[in-house]
């Protein structure tokens, strides 16, 4: 793996760095003890095919005039390394900070120099001094401007220029005073300063990005939303997807109470999901309200009233944060199945059968599955060419047919779309 170092002065905020680029991509952590003080590295996994290892290097202190000395054991990993990234505070250089630009360049390896404690506006020109060209201004500790740096950490890597990926747009939905808005401050909890508001494509449309696990991922925000009179508070969320129009279908986390009975509305609810959403999971939030001896089950009690919906079910609470980090993990799992897992010719064949096991006549024809229409993205769709006209096709046939698909290809918790068209 290339490898980038992190150098600077003791107290600039490096180590806050070191840890907010690791904990961002979830990595391991190891601490090599060196002679007098440590140094740390981990693995920084910046998209599933791009990673680095990270080294903190140790902090220089303010005294330690003679940086030579400083970095004696740093030397052979500096030597090593394929870019340098000085840290130093947005409040001034100091003479340490000089000494140490000094020492690192004559590596000549390429450079970033970080500003950090970038919390208002720096008047940069003083850091040009230092002769590193690339300048980021960030707040550690506050995750601003984090991802920009990561970016350029990455092109300077590659030689590529960063390219944000397709995000993974999901929405929680579900009943009033369920825990969905918990349940959200709960995903973003640790992301809470470097989130950042999304602006869609209709100017109703508020959304939280934010990265994790390696991908990009967009919370639909519906509280962000002001509310329309029309629309019911809990389709809500159903609202602001569909007026996202270029993103079709979001994922879908359908928060279920469980310390109450699975009720008409959180099924009709679910339903709607099915139709609009391109993947679902259940979250069955306030597990820390259920005693001990009861929740095998309140477990199965949801899971047999929600059986029409063959979601991942996950039994938790937003409150304590029990399993809040399956969430996204399962939905990773789940897109990422969506994503690569299904081609044409199986799904065709998988028709074909379901249409043998069950024939069907319409209009005195025997139904005959001519071809179909499927690309792998997201949400799956498919459309069905056949010898019928496709409006004859009855819907419980077509109900049928998706969920024998869906069970032949083990596509649980993914809605599958499918059509007859003509
Ligand atoms: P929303 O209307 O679905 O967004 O629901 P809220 O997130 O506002 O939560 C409704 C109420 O349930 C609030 O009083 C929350 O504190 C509470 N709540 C949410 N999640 C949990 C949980 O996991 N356990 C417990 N005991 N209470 C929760």
């Amino acid at each position: 793996l290339p490898i980038v170092v992190l150098a600077g002065r003791a107290n600039v905020g490096k180590s806050t760095l070191f840890n907010r680029l690791l904990k961002q991509s979830y990595s391991m952590v190891s601490s090599v003890p060196g002679t007098t003080r440590d140094f740390h590295e981990g693995i920084f996994r910046y998209t599933d095919s791009t990673a680095i290892t990270l080294v903190d290097l140790p902090g220089v202190l303010e005294g330690d005039y003679l940086s030579e000395l400083a970095f004696e054991k740093s030397k052979k990993i500096i030597e090593k390394s394929d870019l340098i990234v000085q840290v130093v505070e947005a409040r001034g250089l100091t003479s340490t900070d000089e000494e140490i630009a000094l020492y690192l360049r004559k590596f000549n390896k390429p450079m970033i120099l970080v500003v950090n404690k970038c919390e208002g506006r720096v008047d940069l020109s003083d850091f040009y001094s230092l002769g590193i060209g690339d300048i980021v201004e960030i707040s550690a500790y506050h995750g601003l401007n984090v991802y920009q740096l990561e970016d350029l950490i990455f092109s300077k890597i590659t030689g590529q220029k960063f390219e944000e990926p397709t995000p993974i747009v999901f929405g929680i939905f579900g009943a009033p005073n369920v825990g969905k808005s918990s349940l959200a401050n709960a995903i973003l909890e640790e992301e809470r300063f470097i989130v950042s508001d999304f602006a869609g494509t209709t100017r109703e449309v508020v959304a939280k990005s934010f990265r994790r696990l390696g991908k990009s991922w967009l919370l639909l925000d519906s509280a962000g939303i002001k509310r329309r009179k029309s629309y019911d508070k809990e389709l809500d969320g159903l609202s602001v997807s569909r007026s996202i129009s270029a993103m079709k279908a979001p994922m879908g986390i359908l928060v279920i109470d469980a310390s109450r009975l699975v009720t008409h509305q959180d099924k009709r609810i679910a339903s709607l999901m099915i139709e609009r959403t391109g993947a679902s999971i259940i979250f069955l939030n306030k597990k820390d309200l259920i005693p001990h001896s009861s929740l095998g089950v309140v477990y199965n009690n949801v899971k047999s009233d929600l059986k029409f919906m063959d979601s991942p079910l996950i039994f938790g609470s937003a409150l304590t944060g029990e399993s809040v980090h399956l969430v996204l993990e399962n939905l990773k799992d789940l897109w990422e199945k969506a994503m690569t897992s299904y081609n044409k010719k199986d799904i065709l064949e998988a028709i074909r059968k379901a249409v043998s096991l069950r024939p069907i006549t319409v209009e005195n024809k025997t139904l005959i599955i001519r071809n179909i229409r499927f690309e792998s993205k997201f949400p799956l769709e498919i459309d069905i060419k056949s010898n019928v006209r496709s409006d004859l096709v009855p819907k419980s046939y077509l109900r049928y047919l998706i969920n024998t698909v869906k069970k032949d290809l083990d596509m649980k918790g993914i809605n599958l779309r499918m059509e007859f068209k003509d």
